[in-house]
């Protein structure tokens, strides 16, 4: 009995890109590391929020998994600039909040 013949149609897709991952810039310390490495953080309905899918719409930005660097970036207001929008402090709150239970897990 033949089983293979289905996995034999599937041939693995050529890789477009070999080796390289994609690079995002931390809005914190504007280092440019690897996409995967680093949260994406996307400001929609009124609240800035961690996409942990990397795929929610909106504009996103990148950020280091250290809350030295989203501090740094509200400093610098490098997440404002990225967004185009201004943030009251309580977003940013908000955000640390939910920044710190998503790097200390
Ligand atoms: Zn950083």
């Amino acid at each position: 009995m033949k089983m293979n013949t289905m996995t034999s149609m599937m041939k693995p897709k050529p890789k477009a890109q070999t080796g390289k991952t994609p690079q995002r810039r931390c809005v914190g310390c504007r280092e440019k590391k690897d996409k995967a490495i680093l949260v994406r953080i996307v400001f929609s309905g009124g609240v800035l929020a961690i996409d942990r899918s990397a795929k929610a719409s909106g504009r996103g930005v990148y950020v280091c998994r250290s809350i030295a660097c989203l501090t740094k970036a509200q400093k610098s207001k490098g997440l404002e600039r990225s967004m185009k929008c201004s943030f009251q402090p309580e977003i940013y709150v908000q955000l640390i909040h939910l920044y710190k239970a998503e790097v200390e897990r």
